[in-house]
């Protein structure tokens, strides 16, 4: 499945409105609700699909996030979007007759502070272990 990305123009006007400072917020990127990351953007920027693109297929501007590459980005690739990706996969393979153990399942629990932190120092971990 290819992956759809916004327009260029989709992208400027979201720089422009992001005031190029992160818009990732709320417990989808390791945030307490309404808290907004705003790190500065002058060191790279990724234009996130807010609803995931594999779920949702929509390249508005509305779900367009300019969002910090190292904190917002990996926390809620890993942490949000993975396990909702993987819980559409899991729908669909119930819909098939494809059904995986109740163990199989990751947690609902939505994450907190603690856990970005604990997340990000084991993704810096990762990094450093890799040079
Ligand atoms: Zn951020």
């Amino acid at each position: 499945m290819s992956r759809r990305e916004f327009s260029k123009e989709t992208k400027r006007l979201a720089f422009e409105r992001s005031g190029g400072f992160c818009e990732g917020s709320g417990p989808a990127y390791g945030l307490p609700p309404g808290q907004r990351c705003n790190a500065p953007l002058d060191r790279g920027v990724i234009y996130d699909h807010e609803d995931p693109d594999y779920i949702g297929k929509n390249n508005s501007l509305e779900n367009c996030r300019c969002i910090c590459p190292q904190a917002c980005n990996k926390f809620k690739t890993y942490k949000h979007d993975a396990p909702k990706i993987a819980k559409v996969d899991r729908l669909l393979d119930r819909q098939r007759g494809i059904k995986k153990t109740a163990s199989q399942w990751p947690s609902r629990r939505l994450p907190t502070k603690a856990d970005r932190r604990r997340f990000l120092a084991r993704m810096a971990a990762r990094e450093e272990a890799r040079r």
